[in-house]
């Protein structure tokens, strides 16, 4: 049986408005498993570029996604991703997968297929789950909703930081990050948008503690509200 007490907290918005940071930094603390649902929408991508599959075509992604087999592993550094067995994590964060999944994830048959995976991966509670429409669509009756957002020019200045870092995120050109946003809060099937009881957080201004903090105080004041006895979040997470 699910666990009650073992919260569901959604995390949306755009790219690089520091979502990825902020929940796993939140789920350590609270002991909670962290999935990055853009993941599962990237590994679909991947294989349809593998199967030379279009992506524009809604049936043909359909047919491709009950026959993928996509797994989220969650680490202390972000999501292990396997793609039919295999270990893609690295090459779902190159650009052309990160194009090709902004392109399948506007067909509704594909994003309905995604919803009911998340949810099964979510029956148990205790997540952090980060996407576009995770307090829409995925889980409309999180007890914690948040939507992170950042100024455009911000959102893509952090991403040029990430190029240190990560190779995927440095090559991916404002242009296109513009144009994949667009696409998101503009598309007919669950655009990005914040769910009506979300925190809407604007990040522009504010360091990463900043918002942890801010994210974290909410958290607290909903646990109280809820009456809910769950991990304190001045609790060390685990290490
Ligand atoms: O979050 P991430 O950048 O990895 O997501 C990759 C793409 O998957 C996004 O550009 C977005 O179009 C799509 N996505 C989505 N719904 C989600 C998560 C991601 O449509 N819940």
């Amino acid at each position: 049986m699910a666990d009650s007490r073992k919260l569901i907290i959604a995390i949306d918005g755009p790219a690089g408005a520091g979502k990825s940071t902020i929940a796993s930094r939140l789920a350590r603390k609270l002991g909670y498993v962290n999935l990055e649902s853009g993941a599962m929408y990237r590994a679909l991508a991947l294989k349809a570029i593998e199967w030379d599959v279009s992506f524009d075509d809604e049936q043909d992604l359909l047919k491709l996604a009950h026959e993928a087999r996509i797994q989220l592993e969650p680490t202390l550094t972000g999501n292990r991703v396997l793609l039919d067995g295999k270990d893609v994590s690295q090459r779902v964060r190159e650009p052309d997968v990160t194009e090709a999944a902004s392109r399948v994830s506007v067909h509704p048959l594909v994003r309905e297929w995604m919803v009911a995976r998340q949810q099964e991966m979510g029956t148990e509670g205790g997540i952090v789950m980060e996407g576009r429409d995770i307090g829409t669509k995925v889980f409309p009756n999180a007890q914690v909703k948040i939507f992170l957002d950042a100024d455009p020019v911000v959102r893509e200045q952090r991403r040029l930081a990430q190029k240190k870092m990560s190779n995927a995120a440095a090559q991916v050109s404002f242009a296109e990050l513009r144009e994949r946003d667009q696409r998101d809060r503009t598309r007919a099937a669950s655009p990005l948008q914040p769910a009506p009881d979300a925190l809407i957080l604007d990040s522009t201004r504010m360091s990463e503690e900043d918002v942890l903090q801010r994210v974290e105080e909410y958290v607290s004041a909903r646990l109280d509200t809820a009456g809910l006895d769950v991990p304190r979040l001045d609790a060390a997470g685990p290490t």
